[in-house]
């Protein structure tokens, strides 16, 4: 069997990139051991940056439709309520940022809605297939899955997650710490109707007998996700249905017959780890594969989904549209201090968390500050912009277009060229979008190739020194200077 690319695993982050590829026309097999989605709630929040990400991918309105605002975390001390706060700060939607507010959501509903979208495009996840083995060449990858195929392929993908297989065979390790040594619960449990536990907030046991506890009421149904800390670190955690409810017995004023079912239980212990390398090869590693955090700040599901966003149209102009080979190698380059910054970010709010603070959520972990002035394919042409001026690496802010909005020009694989204050040159021969802005605060004056993953690539005065950019991308088309 041939493909273009080969994805190992379908949790977000895998399908994130197999939706990103079907739209772009490059053929992927994306490969999942299990013989189902994963069911549980685990990362439940969606920041901002990856609504956007969602958005330009055309999943959004099924996982706007899926998901609520987070509800206001209510503190008790066994039935006695100590207190009201909202973790994630409300901001209203501007211009520039259209969705201001994390999303509360099941992953497994983010995972469905993304599998849909999939499907629409054309594509698929080949369920009950686990990666068994691979071996690389110069030209090509050679995958060896559980049904006996092998495939071969350009470039294979590891989004297998944290105990990534294709991480360990490839012998790249993972450097980092340990967050908290106390072993934790997370459970989706469904509770029947009750006067403590009720479904408009989030309620906490900070200083429950044995460990904290957590329970935050999960959109679209009656469940809620458990989260259970032990304060004993050699705890061993028992995920049966019945050691949730004795669980919940003890250290909440719940009854073990208030919990109605269990429906998903796992343990886990918050570690912060990278991995040296994100690639070898034709082999890229993206997601949890990549990067483990702790759940503090939800940070980890997005970070995936951006790994794969990052990767996805640059693997599309080197399979589709001739951009050199080099353009992967931008990939480790971008992602890897972004990783890095946000691992760092996770930590910090799980110690402050374990230490008792409130600590609100606000603009740190929303990841729309997050750019790449650093990288090699941000190239600022224009001297004496601003500091705080909008510049090659940035995020490309919304704003209203035409009769509708920036995002609606950029939604796609394309790249654009916005003319912000001057001339916009003609473009010869290629797929690059073009518009012109009169003026438009947020961006100054300039021209803006924003890449098709919503960053400003290349920004300057006039189009000289724009076509160089062009190729590096693979954009297949020159500049024309002057108005078009
Ligand atoms: C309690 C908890 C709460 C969390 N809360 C948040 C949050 O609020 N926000 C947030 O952003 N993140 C959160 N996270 C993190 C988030 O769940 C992960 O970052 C996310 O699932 C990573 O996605 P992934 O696709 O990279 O990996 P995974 O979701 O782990 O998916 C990997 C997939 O690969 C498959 N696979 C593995 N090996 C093979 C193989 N050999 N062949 C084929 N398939 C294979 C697996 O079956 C799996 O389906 C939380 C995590 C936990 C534990």
């Amino acid at each position: 069997m041939e493909t273009d690319v080969v994805i190992v695993g379908a949790g977000p982050t895998g399908l994130v990139l197999a939706v990103d590829l079907a739209r772009r026309g490059v053929r992927a097999l994306l490969v999942e051991k299990a013989d189902r989605l994963f069911p549980g709630s685990r990362g439940k929040g969606i920041q901002p940056r990856s609504l956007e990400v969602l958005d330009d991918l055309g999943a959004l309105p099924g996982i706007l439709a899926a998901g609520s605002l987070y509800p206001r975390m209510r503190a008790w001390e066994g039935a006695e309520r100590q207190g009201e706060w909202d973790m994630m700060a409300r901001s209203e939607p501007t211009e520039q940022v259209p969705y201001a507010n994390v999303l509360l959501i099941p992953q497994s509903r983010t995972q469905e809605v993304l599998h849909a979208r999939l499907r629409e495009l054309g594509g698929d996840v080949r369920f009950g297939a686990a990666l068994t083995g691979f071996r690389q060449s110069a030209e090509a990858v050679e995958a060896e899955l559980s049904t006996g195929e092998t495939v071969r392929a350009a470039y294979l993908v590891a989004a297998d997650g944290g105990r990534s297989t294709v991480r360990r065979a490839l012998g790249i390790g993972m450097t980092g710490e340990t967050v908290d040594p106390r072993p934790m619960l997370v459970a989706d449990v469904r509770l029947a109707p009750s006067t403590v536990v009720d479904r408009g907030n989030w309620h906490v046991w900070p200083k429950a007998p044995g460990g904290a506890v957590a329970l935050c009421p999960l959109p679209g149904g009656d469940h809620f996700q458990l989260i259970a800390a032990f304060d004993d670190e050699a705890a061993a955690v028992d995920t049966a249905p019945r050691a949730v409810r004795e669980l919940l017995a003890a250290r909440t004023p719940l009854a073990d017959a208030d919990v109605v079912e269990v429906l998903w239980a796992s343990d886990f212990r918050a570690r912060a780890a990278m991995a040296d390398r994100f690639r070898d090869g034709r082999v890229f590693l993206a997601g949890d594969a990549a990067h483990v955090h702790s759940p503090a700040g939800g940070q980890g599901l997005n970070t995936s989904i951006q790994d794969a966003y990052n990767l996805g149209w640059k693997l599309g102009q080197v399979l589709r549209h001739g951009a050199p080979a080099a353009l992967l190698d931008s990939y480790e380059t971008e992602r890897l201090p972004v990783a890095a910054e946000v691992l760092g970010i996770s930590t910090r709010l799980h110690r402050a968390s374990s230490e008792g603070a409130n600590t609100q959520r606000g603009e740190e972990v929303q990841q729309l500050g997050l750019g790449y002035r650093d990288s090699p394919l941000a190239v600022e042409t224009r001297t004496g912009a601003a500091p705080d001026a909008l510049r090659a690496g940035d995020r490309a802010p919304d704003g209203p277009y035409g009769g509708g909005r920036l995002f609606d020009l950029f939604r796609g694989p394309h790249l654009t060229l916005l003319a912000v204050g001057v001339p916009l040159p003609a473009l010869t021969g290629g797929t690059v979008r073009t518009a012109r802005l009169a003026a438009y605060e947020p961006y100054g004056t300039g021209l803006f190739l924003i890449r098709p993953d919503g960053y400003v690539g290349w920004a300057g005065t006039s189009a000289e020194g724009l076509d160089d950019y062009l190729a590096v991308v693979g954009a297949s088309c020159s500049a024309v200077a002057g108005p078009a």
